[in-house]
């Protein structure tokens, strides 16, 4: 049985849905009851937000200069 994911645009949470193919697609958001609820087709391509991948980046060398401000013991 597949697993579909779902992106409600009320709330702006994608969710998955367990349901079997010929189950009918959910048209309202369990969440947020908003009916901007659409199905999310997914075929392998990997373009799926599922959270935000780009802070890492951010993160690469802050240990190495902090200087001053709370270094006293
Ligand atoms: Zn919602």
């Amino acid at each position: 049985m597949p697993t579909y994911e779902y992106h409600c645009g009320g709330c702006h949470k994608t969710i998955e849905i367990f349901q079997p193919m010929t189950a009918r697609p959910e048209k309202v958001c369990p969440e947020c009851g908003s009916s901007d609820f659409k199905r999310i087709v997914s075929g392998g391509v990997g373009v799926i937000f599922h959270g935000s991948g780009f802070y890492c980046t951010d993160y690469k060398g802050k240990n190495a200069s902090t200087p001053g401000s709370s270094a006293s013991k």
